[in-house]
């Protein structure tokens, strides 16, 4: 199949067309009630250099390596409108009213041959939206974007993409730990790409106004061009679309949870629609299995998105979705039942995560208890969730012994404890656990924090080596890739253990 130029791609743009924006191009940041989107022109970037790009995404685009102008923000091709989209959300719960693209800026949606995808420039200068900052966004969250939205959709994780990471030659001031230390550091901008970066803020920001009609405008927009499916024209289309976005939500989740990811800020402007994972900020990987971490140090003493409050999160942030729909309802008290339909569908997802992790098969009874046992024995000593689940699928007999590369302090292992739980889960899967499905869904390389960390240190010192090695081993997640396992199948090593970056991470990006 050839490939093409951007110039030769299908623009639409339907977000514009069919939803009420802003009559101001571009402008300072300021309140815009009443609209969807603002129409801006991405600020020009000095020397756009192209650094990643995503091979699998520009396959779907039918795209050939390059661009850097225009992904960089420098020029816009003939069909291109780009925007800003408005949205609001609650922030760490509390409602923060107008949020909206403060340095994300839409190119475009591309019509393909069986679907629409939106190209969004994360980093390209200031918007409407944009509030009190710049707009624009530094290599070291550039790279953790591009890498791990890259390496969840191998993962089988729901997730915006990215298609390519372009440096722009500017120099862009953070205060990394917000403790009064700024550096100057390499700017960076990522296409991210997914059917649209419509988020359940999105609709909560019309109902905040009381602007029912454009609230009603976007609905009809999503709906019609993302969920074809259904239709919103009563009540009874209007729960099931809504029940739709609430189980694509708990899918979300209950992929994260299986791979041990924490996604850090789930505030509602950051969940999409679509139920993909979006936003990559100070997000992080279990590596020692412990229900409590989060990897947001701006969360640290609440830790209200700790990992394993997830599920209930993304419940509580389902109801904000069904409360900002409300208005258009005949009969409210139907929206209770898609938070109903949530929690039960969670949890027969979470169930089934279980019993694919443990190679076990039909449910029983007893396996609330068998895992109940394991997450409590997994937190006991430090163990490595990674290395664990997939020892597992390779052992041979019940011992302990067999894992104990899992374990971060090998003479302190609960040798007794942990025997006992293995004898439970052998007899369990009568010695047979189907080991091809455990290894499936308990990845063998995931975007380890230190991981990524090395990958940056190498990316500002201009060696973007590390970076190109983990996004080609993290394309095959599940597979045995023995070449890499000395370097990359390992736990965390002691220096990543309270280094900024690896165990904290701050939302400053
Ligand atoms: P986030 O925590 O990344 O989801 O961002 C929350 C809000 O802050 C969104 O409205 C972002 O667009 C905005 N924002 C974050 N960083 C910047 C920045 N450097 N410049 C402008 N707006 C930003
Ligand atoms: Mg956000």
């Amino acid at each position: 199949m050839g490939v093409t130029g951007l110039e030769k791609l299908e623009w639409l743009s339907r977000f514009i067309d069919q939803t009420p924006g802003d009559k101001q191009i571009g402008g300072k940041p300021r309140q815009v009630p009443g609209v969807c989107w603002s129409r801006v022109a991405p600020s020009i970037p000095p020397n756009p250099k192209l650094i990643l790009w995503s091979k699998e995404m520009a396959n779907k685009l039918k795209l050939e390596r390059g661009h850097e102008l225009v992904l960089g923000g420098g020029s816009v091709v003939d069909g291109m409108l780009p925007y800003a989209q408005r949205y609001g959300g609650h922030q760490f719960g509390n409602w923060a009213h107008q949020l909206g693209d403060g340095r994300a800026i839409t190119l475009g949606e591309v019509q393909l041959p069986d679907e629409v995808l939106e190209l969004q420039l994360k980093g390209a200068g200031t918007t409407p939206y944009s509030r009190f900052a710049d707009g624009k966004a530094v290599l070291r969250s550039s790279v953790r974007e591009f890498l791990c939205s890259e390496a969840m959709f191998h993962l089988n994780v729901p997730t915006t993409r990215a298609l390519s990471l372009v440096t722009t030659g500017e120099m862009v001031t953070r205060d990394v730990m917000y403790d009064g230390n700024p550096a100057p550091e390499i700017g960076a901008v990522v296409c991210r790409v997914a059917p649209s970066f419509i988020r359940f803020g999105s609709f909560q920001i019309h109902t905040a106004d009381g602007n029912y009609d454009a609230l009603r405008q976007l609905l009809e927009h999503t709906v019609k061009n993302h969920f074809p499916q259904h239709s919103v024209a009563d009540d009874n289309g209007r729960i099931n679309w809504l029940t739709h976005v609430a189980e694509q939500t708990a899918i979300m989740i209950s992929n994260w949870m299986r791979v041990g990811f924490v996604h850090g800020v789930m505030n509602t402007d950051n969940m999409s629609i679509h139920g993909l994972t979006i936003d990559y900020g100070p997000y992080g990987w279990l590596e020692n299995y412990d229900h409590d971490w989060t990897p947001n140090t701006t969360d640290s003493s609440r830790r209200r998105y700790r990992y394993d409050q997830q599920p209930q999160i993304g419940a509580w942030n389902v109801a904000r979705l069904l409360e900002s729909i409300a208005p258009l309802m005949d009969d409210v008290e139907l929206l209770y039942q898609v938070l109903e339909r949530y929690n039960q569908y969670y949890s027969e997802l979470q169930n089934s995560m279980w019993l694919e992790k443990l190679g076990m098969e039909n449910l029983q009874e007893s396996d609330e208890t068998l895992v109940d046992e394991l997450t409590s024995l997994l937190q006991q000593v430090e163990t490595d969730m990674t290395i664990f689940f997939r020892l597992l699928s390779a052992v041979e007999q019940p011992d302990i012994t067999l894992l104990k590369a899992a374990f971060y302090d090998q003479d302190n292992i609960p040798v007794t404890e942990w025997n006992v739980w293995l004898n439970k889960w052998w007899k369990r899967v009568d010695g047979l656990p189907n080991r091809d499905k455990m290894n499936e869904v308990n990845p063998k390389y995931v975007l380890r924090n230190w991981m990524a960390q090395l990958a940056i240190d190498g990316a500002e010192a201009g060696d973007y080596s590390i970076c190109e090695e983990l996004y080609q081993l993290l394309k095959q997640p599940y597979a045995e890739q023995p070449e890499f396992d000395e370097k990359w199948f390992k736990k965390r090593p002691e220096w990543a253990r309270h280094r900024v970056g690896c165990s904290m991470l701050s939302c400053s990006s």
